[in-house]
């Protein structure tokens, strides 16, 4: 409860950047190489820093550094567990009503899946944010039925590929069948998408299983057509119902994780037909991911969330009752700079 106050008092989103490590054939990689690029940073800062050549003179070399702070920066060698730690209020909030939403934004390769779900192994050790989100709810509602709450939950789990969705718990060839967002009833604000799978479900067991169900499906997608996994968002959404019949209360919150489509510009003047379809589709929708949030934060009358797929989808979720974060992950490669100098700069305007 404190901590829902003090969250009221700092405003509703927050942002978390997470440079991910070197992986190990980087390293090799990157041996000998003189211009390592690695951002310097503590709990909060972070600093952007490139040696560039300067234009005087050839051997004089400017250092150019770049500032940024976020509700909180974790450097590469923090695990799984250090960075749920830091969610898991945020979670457990859901169980109070609260709408949450958890974005991953970065460019493909900056460790969004990895923060989102975990290595492929699924190991408890190295799983990510959304299988312990769903842990620790069935656990605090677990903890909550002493005092009369009881809880139903249903779980969703979708793509949006090029502005279209696709339930990724179901297999083919069902699964090609393009979903549509529509309203509950017309008198209803409420949006929902019908012939997308809703699964009641009354453990994280039965949740793990949707989850494994999910990566399935993607990965025979992944072999079949052209991996477009990396150019597309997934959403997995919680449904959270209590009721505390003795004190005749109910409560109705989703919780929302996505990892987004990869951020990285890709240059249009070189795609063609398809390519450019998905490159404005990702463009649109990061940017007015972006737009919503700020206009929420600014409080602006005009909200664009029918702008995008995502956004549309999210409109309930996002805004009045809820409490939003944002991942920005980080590549640590020189190389990267630059799509890592953008994600920064995005990742600043909504904070
Ligand atoms: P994205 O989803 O943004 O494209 P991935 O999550 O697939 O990026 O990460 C790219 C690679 O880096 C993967 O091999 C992943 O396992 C690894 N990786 C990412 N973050 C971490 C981390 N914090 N610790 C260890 N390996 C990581
Ligand atoms: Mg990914």
């Amino acid at each position: 409860r404190l901590h829902n106050l003090v969250q009221e008092l700092k405003g509703n989103i927050r942002v978390f950047c997470r440079v991910r490590p070197l992986l190990a054939w980087e390293k090799e990689r990157q041996k000998g190489l003189e211009h390592l690029h690695f951002p310097v940073q503590d709990n909060k800062a972070l600093v952007l820093s490139k040696v560039e050549e300067s234009h005087i003179g050839r051997d004089r070399k400017g250092d150019v550094k770049y500032d940024f702070s976020f509700d909180r920066v974790f450097s590469p060698a923090c695990s799984q567990e250090e960075v749920f730690e830091e969610i898991a209020l945020l979670v457990q909030s859901a169980l109070d009503g609260y709408h949450v939403c958890i974005f991953a934004y970065g460019q493909t390769g900056s460790g969004k899946t990895y923060t989102m779900e975990g290595p492929d192994d699924m190991n408890p050790e190295t799983v990510g944010m959304i299988p312990r989100a769903v842990q620790q709810v069935f656990q605090g509602a677990r903890q909550l039925e002493p005092k009369g709450w009881q809880y139903h939950f249903t779980a969703n789990f979708l793509e949006i590929y090029n502005e279209s969705l696709r339930d990724l718990l179901v297999g083919r060839p069902e699964r090609s069948a393009e979903l549509e967002i529509k309203r509950v009833s017309q008198s209803s604000e409420e949006l929902h998408v019908p012939n997308l799978r809703y699964v009641p479900v009354n453990s994280e067991d039965e949740v793990l299983k949707l989850l494994r169900t999910a990566k399935a499906n993607r990965s025979v997608a992944k072999t079949a057509l052209n991996d477009h996994s990396s150019r597309s968002h997934s959403l997995f959404q919680l449904r959270i119902e209590g009721w505390n019949p003795s004190r005749d209360l109910h409560s109705s919150s989703v919780l929302s994780l996505v990892d987004l489509a990869g951020s990285e510009r890709l240059d249009k003047s070189f795609s063609k037909g398809e390519r450019l379809k998905e490159t404005q589709a990702i463009n649109t929708s990061l940017s007015t991911l972006g737009l919503v949030i700020m206009a929420l934060s600014n409080k602006e009358p005009h909200i664009p969330y029918r702008n995008s797929k995502l956004t549309y989808l999210l409109q309930n979720s996002l805004g009045g009752n809820s409490k939003m974060l944002m991942f920005v992950n980080i590549s640590p490669l020189e190389e990267n700079f630059s799509e890592s100098l953008n994600s920064l700069r995005f990742a600043s305007k909504v904070n």
